[in-house]
C-alpha cells in the first residue's frame, strides 16, 4: 500500500512538473493589404526579423521568465527595429509628427499600464510597464507621460529619432507590433506598441493603449494583442470581446477570435486587421481579415512558425 502511494506521489509530482513547463508565445508586426509588388526577398527580410524577436521571447520563457517580461522584451526589440510601425520607424500624423501609443497587461492580476500620444519616449512599452508597476494609474498621455518617463530614467529622444531610415523605407507594409505569452508559471500577458494610423489627426489615439480594445490579458481566459483599423477595434472592444466569448459562452480561443474578426469587424467595413491570442492552456490563434499579417509563434511542444501573407490555413 505504502509503495502504491509512493508511486502515485511520484507520478503526480512528475505530472505537475511537466505541466508547469508549458509555455507559448505569439507576436505580430502589423496587418494590412499586401503590396502588389511585394517580393519574396521582402517577405523573408520580415520573417528574419520576426524570428529574431520570437527567439528572444522563447529563450526567456524556456528559462522561466514571466510572460510579462517576455512580451515587454519582444516589443522593445520590435520598437527598436525601423521595419515596423512602432518606436523607431513609426509613421507620422498629418503634421508630420510621430505620436506613439503602447500598452501592457498582466493576466495574473488584471493590472495594466499604457501611454498615448507620446512624442519623445524611445520605448513607449517600457513607459507603459512603469505606469503599471509604479503608479496608481492605467493610462498616461502626452507631456504627462513624457515627464513621468523622464522621472523614471527612461531614454528620451528627439521626435526625429523615430524617422524611418532609408533602408527601412522600402517596406511600405510595416505595421504595429504586439506580443502575447503564457509562461511556465501559468500566467498570461499581452503588450502592443504603435505609431498609429498613417496621416492620423494629431491627438488621435487608437485601440492599442485602450485596455480591452487592442490589448488584454486575463489568466482565466486569454491574452490578446490586436492590429488594424483601431477605431473599429475600440468600437467592438475586440480584445475583451474575445475573452468574454470564452468566459461566458465557453468558446475556444480560435472560435472566439474568428467570431470577432469575421462576424463583427468584417461587416463594419474599415481597412480590417487581426489579432494574436494565446489562451490559458497555451493554444495559439492568429486571425486576420487582411491579406497580410506579420506573425510568428512558438510553444513548449516544439511547434514554431513564421508567416507574412495569408495562407490556406488562415
Ligand atoms: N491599430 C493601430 C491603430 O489604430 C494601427 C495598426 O495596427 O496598424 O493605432
Amino acid at each position: 500500500m505504502k509503495k502504491y502511494f509512493l508511486t502515485l506521489t511520484f507520478i503526480l509530482a512528475f505530472l505537475s512538473l511537466t505541466a508547469q513547463e508549458k509555455w507559448a508565445i505569439a507576436l505580430h508586426g502589423g496587418a494590412g493589404s499586401a503590396p502588389a509588388n511585394m517580393t519574396a526577398r521582402q517577405i523573408s527580410a520580415y520573417e528574419t526579423e520576426l524570428l529574431k524577436a520570437l527567439n528572444i521571447g522563447k529563450e526567456m520563457l524556456k528559462n522561466g521568465a514571466t510572460a510579462l517580461d517576455a512580451v515587454e522584451a519582444v516589443v522593445v526589440t520590435l520598437e527598436n527595429n525601423p521595419m515596423f510601425n512602432a518606436g523607431k520607424g513609426a509613421v507620422t500624423n498629418l503634421e508630420g509628427v510621430h505620436e506613439l501609443d503602447a500598452a501592457i497587461m498582466d493576466g495574473s492580476n488584471l493590472k495594466a499600464g499604457a501611454v498615448a500620444g507620446v512624442r519623445d519616449i524611445k520605448n513607449p512599452i517600457k513607459a507603459a510597464r512603469l505606469v503599471m508597476d509604479s503608479t496608481a494609474h492605467v493610462l498616461l498621455i502626452g507631456e504627462g507621460a513624457s515627464a513621468f518617463a523622464k522621472q523614471m530614467g527612461l531614454d528620451i529622444v528627439p521626435n526625429s529619432y523615430f524617422d524611418t531610415d532609408k533602408s527601412a523605407k522600402q517596406h511600405s507594409d510595416k505595421g504595429t507590433v504586439g506580443c502575447v505569452a503564457l509562461d511556465v508559471h501559468g500566467n498570461l500577458a499581452a503588450a502592443t506598441s504603435t505609431g498609429g494610423m498613417r496621416g492620423k489627426k494629431w491627438g488621435r489615439v487608437g485601440d492599442v493603449p485602450i485596455i480591452g480594445a487592442g490589448t488584454y490579458a486575463n489568466n482565466q481566459t486569454v491574452a490578446v494583442s490586436g492590429t488594424g483599423h483601431g477605431e473599429y477595434w475600440i468600437r467592438r472592444v475586440v480584445a475583451y470581446d474575445i475573452s468574454a466569448l470564452m468566459e461566458y459562452k465557453g468558446l475556444s480561443v480560435e472560435e472566439a477570435a474568428r467570431e470577432v474578426i469575421f462576424n463583427k469587424i468584417s461587416p463594419m467595413g474599415g481597412s480590417g486587421g487581426g489579432v494574436i491570442c494565446v489562451d490559458k492552456n497555451g493554444n495559439i490563434s492568429l486571425v486576420f481579415n487582411t491579406s497580410l499579417m506579420h506573425r510568428a509563434w512558438a510553444n513548449s511542444d516544439g511547434e514554431q512558425g513564421v508567416a507574412v501573407l495569408k495562407t490556406e490555413n488562415d
